[in-house]
């Protein structure tokens, strides 16, 4: 299976991601996560993240791309992968695209994560106020949902048009939502339904 999550920053995709990618059995490939564990370690490719990171802007797509396409060049992938927040952008979209047209692979299902903003904004807070993430400050914050919204949704957009497109409730407890989306990717992937009740 291939998949794909797509949520605004606060939608819960990670936590989902993690959860989802378990019981598919495939990784769970989150380019935050990379990104942020270069930032930690002062690589190379994390000095050029950084700024980006702490703003709350896109890193780059040229980065960013070139980044997936060694990730999912890793033997762990070969038998599937959840890209948790890849593509963001129109541009990665058709650069996945490029990817796995080249070895004659498609994506099985995208799922979005609906969460309505005004609950983004307020998870995000509580976060800021735990976790020490730099880019979860209020200024920072309204801006990443300005970016989901020009730029991640228009991502939706391609997919929807393409049929691949499935939505889950992003509100509620982790494991209803949980439910919910293995039950939607489960639908749009044609995998049986019993992995749902495992
Ligand atoms: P996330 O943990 O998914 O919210 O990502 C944290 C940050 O990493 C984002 O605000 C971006 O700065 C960067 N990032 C993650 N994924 C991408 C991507 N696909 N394209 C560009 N920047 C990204």
């Amino acid at each position: 299976m291939r998949l794909v999550i797509i949520g605004a920053p606060g939608s819960g995709k990670g936590t989902q991601a993690a959860r989802i990618s378990e019981k598919l059995g495939v990784p769970a490939i989150s380019t935050g996560d990379i990104f942020r564990e270069n930032v930690r370690n002062l690589t190379p490719l994390g000095q050029k993240a950084t700024t980006f990171m702490d703003n709350g802007d896109f890193v780059p797509d040229a980065i960013t791309n070139q980044m997936v396409r060694d990730r999912l060049r890793e033997e762990d992938a070969q038998q599937g992968f959840l890209l948790d927040g890849y593509p963001r952008t129109v541009a990665q979209v058709d650069y996945l695209d490029g990817i796995l047209n080249s070895a004659e692979l498609g994506i099985s299902a995208v799922l979005q994560l609906v969460v309505p903003d005004s609950e983004l904004v307020s998870r995000l807070l509580a976060r800021a106020a735990e976790s020490g993430r730099s880019d979860d400050t209020e200024q920072v914050i309204k801006h990443r949902l300005e970016l989901y919204h020009q730029q991640t949704e228009r991502v939706v957009s391609r997919y929807s048009e393409r049929g691949m497109l499935v939505k889950a409730d992003g509100t509620g407890s982790i494991s209803d939502v949980l439910e919910r989306a293995l039950q939607a990717v489960t639908e749009a992937s044609g995998v049986l339904s019993r992995l749902v009740s495992q």
